[in-house]
């Protein structure tokens, strides 16, 4: 197992990327902390990975509020004492044209996307340096990238943000063996992108060369590689989890 006894945060893992990464961690032996705004869907995660027989501490709390943040740490302390790994994937969208975006949507999607990693990586920072060891990655997406006209602009931008959070944490945590990265996935198959036409999914399915849409579990796999010891040399990389869909 690649994540024996390491204890790993996964926000946003009531479903979807978040969920099918909470789920691969305990098969891979992590102690799991399952936190999402949706206390109920938290709890049903946290019932399938106990009946795997690994430990699981569900956590409600909103990334974009520091408090809260700060207060799911405290438990986390106090429950398993470290924290090895902190997944920040707690993500939303919102559509539209800059026109039309009106200030409070450009606030909420920057204040969770992108304050909420800076929260939940500020919170750990300081245990981590402590145990001079941690992995922290960051969930972007292709739109971080390349920009995308099928979310509104405060999506794009709060990738691209998240992303770069991760390079300049990644400069500033590396003497204390905290390795931070970033996954960029386009296309996968969540709640996020169930709205999507047929007509749009067979487009999108056109331009990638894989031929399909992604699966969270692709996702996932990408994520526990670089959070385990075989990224040990792997810091401020974003890697696409994208069909091919776009080779930079
Ligand atoms: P999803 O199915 O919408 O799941 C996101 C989860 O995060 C939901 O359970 C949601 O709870 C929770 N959440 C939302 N706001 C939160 C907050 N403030 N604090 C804590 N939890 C919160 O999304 P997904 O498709 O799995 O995406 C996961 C991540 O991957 C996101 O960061 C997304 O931007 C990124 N991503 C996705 C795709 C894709 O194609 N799906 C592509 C590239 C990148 P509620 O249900 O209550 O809102």
């Amino acid at each position: 197992m690649r994540l024996a006894n390491k204890v790993a945060i996964v926000t946003g893992a009531g479903r979807g990327i978040g969920k099918a990464t909470a789920l691969t961690f305990a098969r891979e032996g992590a102690k799991v902390v399952v936190n999402d705004i949706d206390a109920k869907a938290a709890q049903q995660v946290a019932t399938e990975i106990e009946s795997m027989g690994r430990q699981v501490l569900t956590i409600k709390a909103d990334v974009s509020q520091s408090k809260e943040v700060n207060r799911m740490i405290q438990s986390i302390l106090q429950k398993f004492g470290r924290v090895d790994i902190l997944v920040n994937n707690a993500g939303i969208i919102c559509r539209g044209s800059t026109e039309n975006l009106s200030e409070e949507e450009w606030d909420r999607v920057l204040s969770v996307n992108l304050k909420g990693a800076f929260n939940c990586c500020k919170a750990v920072i300081g245990v981590m340096k402590k145990q001079r060891a941690g992995k922290i990655v960051n969930i972007s997406s292709i739109a971080g990238k390349m920009g995308d006209i099928a979310s509104a602009p405060c999506y794009g931008a709060s990738k691209a943000g998240i992303a770069c959070l991760a390079k300049s944490l990644a400069r500033e945590l590396a003497p204390y063996g905290i390795n931070v990265n970033a996954v960029a996935p386009h296309a996968i198959e969540t709640e996020m992108s169930r709205e999507w036409s047929n007509k749009k999914r067979k487009s999108i399915i056109s331009s990638i060369p894989l031929g399909r849409l992604g699966q969270p579990s692709d996702v996932a796999e990408a994520v526990v590689f670089l959070a385990s010891d075989s990224a040990k040399f792997i810091t401020g990389e974003v890697l696409d989890v994208n069909g091919g869909c776009l080779m930079d």
